[in-house]
């Protein structure tokens, strides 16, 4: 178990990096780091593994403080983006090498090295060089020497973004796997939405330093926290539109829709819809916005419609060939909305 008691980082120049970070991450946990670029995801994961000093506040592992604590003694194995092996040792002696610096025995360090190599599928190639791997090999490497000395938790930054697009999911796939049948803690660093949502048990969204949102990947998918959570999560952006509340009803671009329960006046709301339950029909209707179809984008699963609605921009997602016409008119109806106000959730 990972306890940050408000973790607080203030780089010299005073960019704070982590701002009063409260957090627990439960035994066994597979929890993601998200957010875009700067937010402090890679400070957060190295002042956890004792790579940055916080300016304030504690990190416990399994109950004890280990603030003061250097890296190599808080029992926890790092896996970077560039994997950080060693050019110059053999797959073999990179696996091996933790436990070679923990000073155990040979013939128990070459056993548990050929017993994570079989695990990881390395077995052929423990006498290589990691020059002469591919960089999903690489990348196995670098797991399995984590793996080899048995931490309490896995600190992984980006480490599958060297990867190209196909042995990216594999390796995703791959390590989930590997995670669940060794238990171990896992906090993985990703700027990558859908492999955060594929992967994590949890996910933290940050920003500026700070938890926007922590929840499971459905939570944060369907739910999002804030105005920020729910443009920076979701393959295609979910539409904000301005609404107003008045006569007990919400009015959206033309179209208007049930009000929520205990909402009050007001014209300071947002009416958030993922482009997914966004339907567009073909006949005029009282709860849809009406518009003119503008834009399509084919995902690949279906095709991203934009409707241009009086200066605003609708996105639904229309079924391959069901897609309407470029100029044609076409009703946008929601099927599940959210309701923002001062960018929190309210309804
Ligand atoms: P990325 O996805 O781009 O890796 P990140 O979310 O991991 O970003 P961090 O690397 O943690 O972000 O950086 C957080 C903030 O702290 C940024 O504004 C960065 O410029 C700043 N920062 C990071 N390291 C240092 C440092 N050694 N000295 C000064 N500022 C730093």
């Amino acid at each position: 178990m990972i306890t940050l008691d408000a973790l607080t980082k203030i780089f010299p120049g005073g960019v704070r990096a982590l701002d009063a970070i409260d957090l627990t991450i439960a035994d066994g946990e597979f929890f993601a780091l998200l957010g875009p670029s700067g937010c402090g995801k890679t400070t957060l994961l190295r002042t956890i593994a004792g790579l940055e000093i916080p300016t304030s506040g504690r990190v416990h592992i399994d109950g004890a403080d280990v603030t003061a604590l250097p890296p190599g003694r808080r029992d926890i194995a790092m896996v970077f983006q560039d994997y950080a092996i060693f050019p110059h040792m053999s797959v073999a002696e990179n696996i091996a090498y933790p436990l070679r610096i923990k000073k155990t025995p040979r013939a128990e360090r070459t056993r548990k090295a050929t017993e994570v190599a079989a695990r990881l599928s390395l077995t052929e190639l423990l006498l290589r060089r990691p020059a002469q791997l591919s960089g999903g090999q690489q990348q196995r490497v670098a797991l399995a020497r984590a793996i080899a000395c048995h931490p309490a938790a896995f600190l992984f930054d980006e480490p599958l973004s060297n990867l190209d697009a196909r042995l990216r999911l594999e390796a995703r796939t791959f390590l989930k796997r590997l995670q669940r049948d060794l238990a171990v803690t896992t906090v993985f660093v990703t700027h990558d939405q859908a492999e955060a949502l594929a992967l994590a048990d949890r996910i933290a969204v940050m920003s500026h330093g700070r938890m926007i949102q922590i929840g499971t990947p459905a939570d944060i998918f369907q739910r999002p926290a804030t105005t920020f959570v729910a443009s920076f999560i979701g393959s295609t952006p979910m539409n904000l539109l301005p609404a107003t509340f008045r006569d007990g009803a919400l009015h959206v671009a033309g179209a208007v829709r049930a009000g929520a329960p205990g909402l009050t006046g007001g014209d300071d709301l947002l009416y958030g819809v993922r482009p997914e339950y966004m339907t567009l029909s073909a006949t005029e209707r009282g709860d849809g916005i009406p518009g003119t179809v503008a834009v399509h984008e084919n995902l690949g699963t279906g095709v991203l419609v934009t409707l241009e609605a009086d200066g605003l921009l609708i996105q639904a997602v229309a079924p391959e060939g069901d897609e309407p016409p470029l100029g044609t008119r076409r009703w946008a109806v929601p099927a599940r909305s959210l309701l923002y106000r001062d960018g929190r959730l309210i309804a």
